[in-house]
Formats: C-alpha cells, sequence, structure tokens
C-alpha cells in the first residue's frame, strides 16, 4: 500500500490477469456438510445483498450494525465470545518471519501458503487457491500467483470477508543503508496474515446467520519499479467478482494491514469513510470504543492506497482499511515502511491482540445482533 496525495484516490486497473480458477486444496466439510450453495444463478434473494450498480448508501440499505455509542458497563452479553489470543497470533506472526521473504512466486511464499493450508484446514476451514498471471517485475516473463481463500460456515449466505496481502515486497526499496537487501515485512505483510490465522480459528463453531470468509491476496506489491502494478491479487478477485464469477456474495468486508507496531494509532483511513464504507468503519471503531481500545482513533488521517480500493471500487463491496501508518510512530513518520527495520523486533504482541480483539469482537457483534432479528430488523 501507499500513501496517495486526495487528488489521486482511484486505482490504476490492473490487465495482467488472464485465467481464473478455484481450486479447492482441502474441504473437511465435503463429505458430511452441506455442499457450497450454488449461486451462481439466479440469487437476487433473501440476502438483500448490496447494489451492484449503486454505491450509494442511501440506497443499499445495508445491515444493521453496532453502532458508535459507548456502552458502559450493561449490556452483557448472553454467552461470553470467544476471545482472540495474541500469544497465539504472535506465535503465528513468528513463524511467519522465520520463512523469510514471501515474495510472490518465490520458495518463501510457497512455504507460507502450506503453512496456512495445514492452519485452516486444521481448525475448519475449506482452504481455496485462486490462480491466475502476471508479468514479472524481476524478468519480463508471465508467472502464476495465487490468492488463497479460506471459508467457513459455507452454507449460510449473507457473508463477511476478511482480508489481508500476503506477498512482501522483492526489495526494502525505501532503506538508504541496504535498498536492495532482504525485506522481512514482518508489519507490512505478516502481522495481517498472523491476525487471520487467530481469527480464523473462532469462526467455524461461531454462532450466528453470518458466515466468514478469509482472503489472502497475492501481488500486492510485487514491484521493484515504482510505476510497477500493485494490488494485483485484489484486483483479479474484485474483477471476477464484478463479472459475477465468484458464486457468492459478500455485504462487507474487512482489510488489515500493518496493525502490529509497537505505537499502535489507527486512525479512520480516509478511503474508508465514503459512502458505503463509511458506517463499516464507524462500526468497528465504535466497538474498539466499547472494548477500551483507544489505539482506535476516530479521527481521518491518512489517505491509503490499498487492497480495499478494487473491493471498493470494481467489486463494489464496501471495504474498511485498518491499518497504522506510522511506522514506528506518527513523531518520527513512517520510516520504517518498506526497509529492513520492517522486522519483528519492530513489532507487538499487544498491538496484535488489540487489533485483533476489536475485529473478532465486532464479528461476534455482528452475529448476535442479527441472530435477534426484532432487535434489529
Ligand atoms: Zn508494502
Amino acid at each position: 500500500m501507499f500513501e496517495v496525495h486526495p487528488s489521486l484516490s482511484r486505482v490504476p486497473i490492473v490487465a495482467v490477469v488472464r485465467r481464473f480458477r478455484f481450486v479447492v486444496l482441502a474441504c473437511v466439510l465435503l463429505c458430511c456438510g452441506p455442499a457450497v450453495p450454488s449461486m451462481a444463478q439466479s440469487d437476487t434473494n433473501a440476502v438483500s445483498p448490496i447494489s451492484v450498480g449503486d454505491f450509494d448508501s442511501n440506497v443499499i440499505q445495508p445491515m444493521p450494525m453496532p453502532q458508535a455509542a459507548p456502552q458502559a458497563g450493561g449490556g452483557q452479553a448472553a454467552s461470553t465470545p470467544a476471545a482472540f489470543d495474541g500469544g497465539k497470533a504472535w506465535q503465528h506472526l513468528q513463524a511467519i518471519c522465520n520463512i523469510g521473504p514471501r515474495i510472490s512466486t518465490t520458495p518463501g511464499m510457497l512455504q507460507q501458503q502450506r503453512y496456512l493450508e495445514k492452519h485452516f484446514t486444521a481448525n475448519g476451514g475449506e482452504v481455496l487457491k485462486q490462480e491466475f498471471t502476471a508479468i514479472s517485475p524481476v524478468n519480463g516473463t508471465q508467472v502464476a500467483l495465487q490468492n488463497l481463500m479460506v471459508r467457513y460456515n459455507t452454507d449460510r449466505k449473507r457473508r463477511l470477508l476478511l482480508c489481508c496481502h500476503y506477498d512482501t515486497r522483492p526489495f526494502p526499496d525505501r532503506d538508504k543503508r541496504n535498498p536492495r537487501g532482504a525485506f522481512i515485512g514482518a508489519n507490512d505483510g505478516g502481522s495481517g496474515v498472523a491476525l487471520l490465522c487467530e481469527i480464523g480459528r473462532h469462526l467455524s463453531d461461531m454462532d450466528g446467520p453470518w458466515g466468514v470468509d478469509l482472503l489472502f491476496f497475492d501481488g500486492e506489491e510485487f514491484v521493484i519499479e515504482r510505476n510497477h502494478p500493485m494490488f494485483l491479487g485484489s484486483t483479479f478477485f474484485a474483477q471476477k467478482y464484478a463479472a459475477g464469477q465468484i458464486p457468492w456474495k459478500y455485504e462487507y468486508a474487512v482489510l488489515v494491514d500493518m496493525v502490529a507496531d509497537k505505537d499502535l494509532q489507527i486512525y479512520f483511513e480516509k478511503n474508508s469513510l465514503a459512502q458505503g464504507p463509511d458506517r463499516l468503519t464507524r462500526s468497528i471503531w465504535g466497538t474498539a470504543q466499547r472494548l477500551g481500545v483507544k489505539e482506535f482513533i476516530p479521527q481521518a488521517k491518512h489517505i491509503i492506497k490499498d487492497d480495499h480500493l478494487p473491493l471498493n471500487n470494481i467489486a463494489r463491496i464496501p471495504t474498511c482499511d485498518i491499518i497504522d501508518f506510522d511506522y514506528p510512530n506518527p513523531k518520527a513518520g513512517n520510516v520504517f515502511w518498506h526497509t529492513t527495520q520492517d522486522s519483528i523486533q519492530n513489532c507487538s504482541q499487544d498491538s496484535l491482540h488489540k487489533v485483533g480483539a476489536v475485529v473478532l469482537a465486532w464479528i461476534q457483534e455482528i452475529q448476535a445482533m442479527h441472530a435477534q432479528p426484532d432487535r434489529e430488523q
């Protein structure tokens, strides 16, 4: 991702993708559980889906969501929801960083894919791979990349998407001393993956009407020169989604990126405040407020180009980007970003825990709210 001048906020449409398929790598539900619903045709029904053609929130009438007002003490949930385990998320981050760089198409990426497949299959997810091709910025040849999706409760038609990128930048090109060194991407690339690894542990047996999918984008920053196209995986997915070639619908999506820095401050990201994502964004920060996580600051700060733009602008899925774009901190600026300083030593288990706790609690609130239709609908 990168920060842009407000006048440059639209994402370029990348035309490097050629082919598409979802490959079921593992499906523990395949034999005994419900099949993936066949929604390719006809499904304009009970789900009250987002309007693909119209992005006006007055028209969409989106789902009710937890509001921003804090709720002091009262209103205890009927059952205590499972808590996000920051220690487990941190172990995932350590394992991912120990792989080394996870650059698209490289053995490191392959090793990470195997790690994720094993982890999510073991906790009841259905792991899918979406392949596409791109032109390698390294040598100009055509290469294969893969988005990885993990699905839970595939029989539920109302769906949320949680996503991050899982590739790391080929080089730490903003590093003044070693711009061709190894880039680990503990925060930029690693933190989102680690967070979703722990979230996934809670999804298969989560009560409620919503099914949640996780999506790991490849090729977010498979770039060497600044003019190379970014967001390859999210753009490919969004184009297929917009063309009706993804046989299920998402009402909202949440993107996490750079969420483990030691001095955590997460502001509203400005592209996440436009129309559809606006109430989504405020709703998540409302959950943070209720949990007392002060690091979610309900003020707009950066305007970021990231994987949420293809989802918002092409797929028309209202998508919020949760990102701390002051790494290591606002005073120093974003000086660790895309440098060799983006290491696990400059990340924090506590930060990862806080962001994960907010995201998981927000999902649980959505589930609880919609499980009681007389309250809101
Ligand atoms: Zn990056």
